[in-house]
């Protein structure tokens, strides 16, 4: 039995048009009608006055890691975490899982695992490795969203890099099948030749990681996108030295989408403590000016999402010096936990550069749920779109401590800080999510 339909009203509603005070009619899990404010009845209203309605927010770049590495994280605390932090669709990566998902029976394996786990609706990307191509099409007919594939070491061995040979044929049958290829760009020889010096200090880390590696990467990938006529689209950029190849590709008629990162937005290399591997990811987070530049180009529209790249491990791995490791920016591993903290992260920052929650939404639910086809069901609050919602309070201050949030180990680079911006609440398709209750997010595919 379907619940009674629900009007939900605010004087912030956030619509694809701008953010003004509105009525939502909840029926089916579904938006039937959006009105002026006090124009829509039903036995229950819910009024949230100053407090914004959002759109859920939808993340398609979350490392969920299960089964395999269920330590590191599960479906059951990474959607709880997504829920709490206003997330209400995560699109899964195929690796840090095992077995990866570049096989049908590694997506059969990781869809069986996350029944009845998911506290949000979950989809889950393929991959594509040297000697895949077979698998392709059986996985993209199968339902993923695309296939991911890394240029440089993944740092999993069951997950290996695709050398130019590779690529060259993985994006040839990702053009024919009509996949979207999204891509770790960072180029393995850049690597080598970089300084490696291990230790406590974050600025020899960055230096392991030039930003060069990113651009080398990047134009290599767009020259054979050119090629295959390929749709390629650019995970979490962190140098800037990336944006003039991608305007320049536009300009060409290459079809390439990018996207950056939180922590890319909000934190800098600058104001990473010594040994505090929390702060480790790669590519890695960037000085201040650069950090300026990807919001420059993220309002002028250069990036179509702003997205976790939530990749946890256990502490351990991450060399922690709390938890008694080296500290070793090297050798750690290389992840940031924030599925829960995105929002008000990205929120704290935006708004002091002069942004509004319409940006955000833009940035973090209606780009995201376009790049995956999801466009029509996610990422608005509009007639026949899912009722995936969230009551957001903007002024609310808070600390984050990390043992509070729900991802399975008590590790971000965001413990300590003071946030703005609240989630009260989230609707997945027009039910409140209880993080204690019962899940009832549903697995969903490419349409
Ligand atoms: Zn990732």
């Amino acid at each position: 039995m379907s619940p009674s339909p629900v009007v939900i009203r605010s004087r912030r509603v956030v619509l694809p048009e701008g953010e003004r005070p509105a009525d939502v009619l909840v029926q089916d899990g579904r938006i039937a009608a959006v009105g002026a404010h006090g124009s829509l009845s039903a036995e229950t209203v819910t009024d949230l006055g100053d407090t914004a309605l959002l759109p859920g927010l939808v993340d398609t770049h979350v490392h969920v890691n299960e089964p395999g590495r269920t330590e590191w994280e599960g479906f059951a605390t990474a959607t709880k975490a997504a829920a709490a932090g206003g997330v209400t669709t995560i699109i899964d990566m195929p690796l840090n899982s095992v077995p990866p998902t570049t096989t049908v029976d590694g997506l059969a394996a990781k869809r069986k695992t996350a029944e009845g786990q998911a506290w949000v609706d979950l989809g889950f990307w393929g991959g594509a490795i040297p000697g895949n191509v077979p698998d392709l099409e059986p996985l993209h007919q199968a339902g993923v969203f695309g296939f991911k594939s890394f240029l440089a070491p993944s740092g999993v061995d069951e997950f290996p890099h695709v050398e130019p040979f590779d690529l060259e044929l993985a994006l040839a049958e990702q053009a024919r099948i009509g996949a979207l290829a999204i891509i770790h760009a960072e180029d393995p020889a850049v690597l080598d030749a970089a300084p490696q010096t291990p230790g406590v200090h974050y600025r020899d880390f960055l230096a392991s990681r030039p930003d060069d590696a990113e651009a080398a990467a990047v134009s290599r990938l767009l020259d054979t996108a050119r090629r295959t006529g390929a749709r390629v689209h650019i995970l979490h950029v962190s140098s800037a030295a990336v944006l003039p190849l991608l305007r320049q590709a536009r300009a060409d008629g290459v079809q390439v989408t990018a996207e950056t990162c939180p922590h890319y937005l909000t934190l800098a290399a600058e104001e990473v403590p010594d040994g505090d591997t929390a702060f480790k990811c790669c590519p890695p987070i960037r000085d201040e000016a650069n950090r300026d530049q990807l919001w420059a180009a993220l309002a002028a529209g250069e990036f179509i999402a702003v997205v976790s790249d939530h990749s946890p491990s256990t502490p351990d791995l991450k060399l922690l010096q709390r938890y008694g490791g080296s500290g070793d920016f090297a050798a750690a591993w290389g992840g940031i936990a924030s599925l829960q903290l995105g929002l008000p992260a990205i929120w704290t920052e935006a708004r002091r550069r002069g942004h509004t929650l319409t940006d955000v939404v833009r940035w973090m639910s209606s780009g995201p749920a376009s790049l995956v086809g999801l466009t029509g069901s996610k990422g608005a609050i509009a007639v026949g779109y899912d009722a995936d919602l969230v009551a957001f309070d903007p002024d609310a201050d808070f600390a984050v401590h990390a043992e509070q949030l729900h991802h399975r180990n008590p590790v971000t680079p965001y413990a300590g800080r003071t946030l703005s911006g609240a989630v009260r609440t989230t609707w997945l398709r027009g039910r409140v999510v209880d993080v204690a209750g019962a899940p009832f997010g549903q697995q969903i595919t490419r349409s």
